[in-house]
């Protein structure tokens, strides 16, 4: 399974001597400072307040009185003055006693007599501050500077973490905003290849010019020939965009800086522009290489329309603009984006000399299917596989999905203790991914199950009675964890590019069937149907809103529809009374397909009772036997 496209984040050998070796705020660096702080503030505690706090408590303290007598008896040697006390120091012992206003010490001590000191007393005044003018400056000055300072980026480092992923904001970026701290660096042994990326044959045609540009800039610049500057990846979620950036890079065997959008949207004002100057200005002492913003609509947005304008985002897609501009094309430095809402994008980017090449990555087709799914089989044991079946029943799947679902066979065969995936695995996949896991202890009455039955044959038999209608693949009333009580699946025999109206219209029969097998056989009707009521209505209604179906419309338009790559809603385009009058049309579409699937199960009525009961004894039937059971009245495999 190969799930590595995930970029740079731990890459083992970045090649941009890794700032975060240098930078102050590596874990190794802050230890062994704080070290060295906590034993300065110790030392300097020790000398300065706790030793003479010591001395001081050993010596015996006397009265004035006591002392001036022991002067005059002669008994002191030495005395010590200081600013509120006298040390003094006989035979015996040292003592001291609190300084008065004396006028007259000085007389006193210098009359006394000493009998071992030539009748003098050694006395001296003491000089208060002892303490060395260094000292005192790293007390003052330097101390608390160093105490402010750990707090702040302490801070400033806690603020950075939260702000952006992977703590872009240390506080060296704090102090100087020129900087973005952003850790570019560059991918510089890419294995991707484009024999990783699977069908997209146009979009690998058109970047394997760039992997030559790379190779060899000579062949273009000896004719006069500009590359493009920069090519847009655009198509929806999953179609390979990122991977086949990488791919590029992989070919061409330059370095590959990838960043994503939203990583240059930050806190402040400014620092995605400076985030942008960064990566602009490393990747062109790295040239030649490729430059890969992927998600690019979350700075490239369009700049008018939009009532909330965020500074941040305008800034630094001027400063990717400016960039981009500045860039000479010979310089061998490759700007790639991708995006999946290209019709957001500020026109700005998209004029020639910046992204002027548009790559378009497409939902893949059968064949893509196909490849796609070899290719991961690559990765894994596998026995050998019906590709056609699997790449069948994933229509619609988008790369990213395929690469899930052989993910899921793998792990299933693993449960099973199997050495190999097998077809049969591949298909269970597709439905797990399409429809939750089976829930095969959930308990379910025996009316219900009925039901349940109907239903779902009722939707078989709808489909099977029509010709222009997808063959039934399977039918199977096993609950699964997204709360299918049991489904109809339907596999297109090729590959569907467009939809008839005949086929729509058969399509929404089918979808009533369900219901209507409930009302006709169990006289009931319930909340299973709702999806299919859903469905049903939303073809109906793009009918006809968006492909011209109904007679009353003809080919107007009556819907425009929002981002095609993201399934987002549409708006109505019409007046009030046309959208009641698109009500009405919608309503008499479903009406009338369910009269038709009406008939149809009428008259089939035996054959709806035999596969019933079949399917509430085996709970899965194939397409084969469904079939079977229609044509003879028994099942061809009796399994
Ligand atoms: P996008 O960036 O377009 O949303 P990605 O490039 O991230 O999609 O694709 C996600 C994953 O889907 C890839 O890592 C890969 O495993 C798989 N995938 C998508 N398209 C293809 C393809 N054409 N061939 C092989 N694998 C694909
Ligand atoms: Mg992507
Ligand atoms: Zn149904």
């Amino acid at each position: 399974m190969k799930y590595a496209e995930i970029p740079n984040k731990k890459d083992p050998n970045p090649t941009d001597n890794n700032k975060e070796k240098t930078s102050p705020q590596s874990p190794n660096n802050g230890s062994w400072l704080w070290g060295i702080i906590a034993a300065v503030v110790f030392l300097l505690l020790i000398n300065n307040f706790l030793a003479p706090a010591i001395t001081e408590r050993a010596m015996v303290q006397t009265d004035y009185g006591t002392f001036i007598s022991k002067v005059e008896q002669d008994s002191v040697k030495q005395v010590v003055i200081a600013n509120n006390q006298i040390i003094y120091t006989t035979d015996s012992c040292t003592y001291r006693t609190g300084s008065v206003d004396d006028p007259n010490l000085v007389d006193r001590l210098l009359a006394a007599g000493s009998p071992n000191k030539d009748g003098k007393i050694e006395f001296v005044k003491k000089i208060e501050n002892q303490r060395s003018p260094i000292i005192d400056f790293l007390m003052w000055w330097i101390l608390p500077g160093l105490i402010f300072w750990l707090l702040f980026r302490f801070m400033s480092s806690r603020m950075g973490r939260s702000a952006s992923e992977g703590g872009g904001l240390g506080f060296g970026n704090f102090m100087s905003f020129g900087q973005s701290g952003a850790k570019v660096y560059a991918d510089t042994d890419i294995k991707t290849r484009f024999a990783d990326v699977a069908g997209q044959d146009e979009a690998k045609a058109s970047l394997q010019e760039m992997v030559d540009f790379l190779h060899n800039p000579q062949k273009y610049t000896a004719l006069g020939a500009k590359l493009p500057k920069g090519a847009l990846l655009v198509g929806p979620p999953g179609t390979g965009k990122t991977l086949i950036a990488r791919a590029v890079a992989g070919e061409a065997n330059v370095p590959f800086f990838s960043m994503s959008g939203s990583e240059f949207v930050q806190m402040f004002v400014g620092m995605g522009a400076a985030k942008v100057r960064d990566l602009f200005s490393e990747a062109s002492k790295k040239a030649p290489c490729i430059i890969f913003i992927d998600e690019i609509d979350a700075i490239g947005k369009s700049r008018e329309g939009s009532f909330s304008n965020n500074d941040e985002r305008e800034q630094t897609l001027n400063q990717l603009l400016t960039e981009m501009d500045g860039f000479e094309g010979d310089k061998g430095v490759i700007i790639l984006a991708a995006t999946n809402r290209p019709d957001s994008l500020d026109k700005a980017l998209l004029r020639p000399g910046r992204f002027d090449r548009r790559i378009q990555m497409e939902l893949p087709d059968l064949e893509g299917r196909k490849a796609i799914i070899q290719v991961h089989l690559n990765h894994v044991k596998h026995s050998d596989i019906d590709l056609d079946v699997v790449g069948r029943a994933t229509a619609g799947s988008s790369g990213a999905d395929l690469a899930n679902i052989v993910n899921e066979a793998a792990l299933r065969a693993v449960r099973q203790g199997k050495d190999a995936i097998t077809t049969a695995d591949l298909e269970e996949s597709v439905e797990t991914v399409m429809a939750g896991e089976q829930r095969k202890n959930a308990v379910i009455s025996p009316a219900e199950k009925r039901i349940i039955a109907y239903h779902e044959v009722g939707h078989a038999m709808v489909a099977a009675a029509q010709t222009q209608s997808a063959p039934v693949h399977k039918i199977t009333i096993i609950p699964r964890t997204s709360g299918a009580l049991g489904y109809t699946m339907q596999v297109d025999e090729g590959e569907h590019y467009l939809y008839s109206r005949q086929e729509l219209l058969n399509k929404i029969a089918t979808l009533t069937g369900g219901r209507v097998a409930e009302e006709i056989i169990c006289n009931t009707c319930t909340t299973g149907a709702s999806n299919d009521i859903e469905q049903a209505t939303n073809l109906a209604r793009a009918m006809v809103t968006r492909y011209g179906m109904s007679d009353r419309y003809g080919m107007m338009a009556l819907e425009s529809q929002g981002n095609r790559y993201l399934d987002s809603g549409s708006r109505l385009a019409c007046s009030d009374n046309t959208a009641t009058d698109i009500d009405n049309e919608v309503r008499s579409i479903i009406a009338q397909a369910k009269d038709k699937a009406a008939a149809f199960i009428t008259e089939r009525m035996d054959q709806m009772h035999a596969v019933a009961e079949y399917l509430l004894e085996k709970e899965t039937i194939t397409g084969d036997e469904f079939m079977a059971i229609l044509n003879n009245g028994q099942p061809a495999i009796q399994a």
